[in-house]
């Protein structure tokens, strides 16, 4: 059996500006670079990325884990990471050596996003010159009155071509999530609305996508994938945002998404380079290709 000597490294990076959204404010980027060596002397580096507030381990729990490993592990030992360390799987299962590969989107296939509130009118033409067509811009962390004429906005500015979505974060009640997308489906401006409940409210988020035409995509819903699984059996076919980073297995994403065929829109977690290949390994081949993909975030890192 094959067998791997273990080492990582916890690393911090922070935001060039504060990351806002309903969540709260994120400004440092925390995770684990883990590194494996076979027998014949072949390396292959992961990266342990937790979103605690998506519902993954913590940072701390991560820690625990690659030290309780201890620094020889065997391959059954990657195959048995508990699923309530999703992050784990993820990183983990990267780092066994392979031929790496290294995928190039154009520009255009990548979902940029802007700042929260009003910041995101100055910041959107710098990356449309640079070759951005999809923007995401947060919503659900001001008042409706101060968002939705912010919004209008936005949409008028944008030229030609540009797609918007919009992401809650689960930040709306059902009365607020009903107005935003009354409005949207008259402007028929935005690709899509990412999460505008909370996960507890899925059933009313199954009946809003029946009632209004603006598309709606699931992400705190679906971040692992046991939750991806349990959402599905429960009857959503809309959008589903994948973020593998902390979505646990690639290999059992990649047996469910081909299995399912579901509308799947790949994103990232801010994770670093290492962990970006991997997770944009799997896009490529599993996210919906006439979709941009979430990983336009570099410029929020120097
Ligand atoms: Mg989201």
């Amino acid at each position: 059996m094959t067998a791997y000597n273990l080492t990582f490294q916890p690393y911090r990076r922070r935001f060039r500006q504060p990351l806002q959204t309903h969540h709260g404010i994120w400004e440092v980027r925390e995770g684990i670079i883990v590194k494996l060596v076979d027998e014949l002397g072949n390396a292959g580096w992961g990266e342990i990325a937790p979103l605690p507030w998506f519902g993954s381990e913590t940072l701390e729990d991560a820690i625990a884990f690659c030290r309780g490993l201890g620094e020889k592990i065997e391959v059954n030992d990657l195959k048995s990471i508990p699923s309530h360390l999703p992050a784990c799987q993820f990183g983990l299962e990267c780092a066994i050596p392979s031929v790496a590969s290294n995928p190039n989107f154009p520009k255009a296939r990548y979902s940029y996003l802007l700042p929260a509130g009003e910041n995101a009118l100055e910041r959107w033409e710098s990356l449309w010159q640079q070759g951005g067509r999809t923007f995401k811009w947060k919503i659900g962390i001001h008042s409706l009155q101060q968002e939705i004429p912010l919004f209008e906005k936005l949409a008028r500015s944008l030229p030609e071509g540009a797609k918007i979505r919009l992401d809650a974060n689960g930040g709306l009640n059902l009365e607020a999530a009903k107005t935003w997308l009354q409005g949207l489906d008259l402007s028929k401006k935005v690709e899509f609305i990412e999460q505008p409940l909370p996960p507890s409210e899925l059933d009313a988020m199954v009946q809003l996508s029946g009632d209004f035409t603006t598309p709606i995509a699931l992400d705190e819903s679906v971040a692992t994938l046991q939750q991806l699984e349990g959402c599905y059996e429960k009857g959503w076919r809309g959008i589903f945002i994948i973020k593998p980073a902390i979505a646990g297995s690639p290999q059992q994403l990649r047996q469910f998404c081909q299995q399912y065929g579901i509308d799947a829109v790949f994103s990232s977690v801010f994770e670093t380079e290492i962990g970006r290949r991997a997770a944009l390994n799997l896009a490529a081949e599993l996210s919906n290709p006439n979709r941009a993909i979430g990983f336009g975030v570099n410029h929020w890192f120097d």
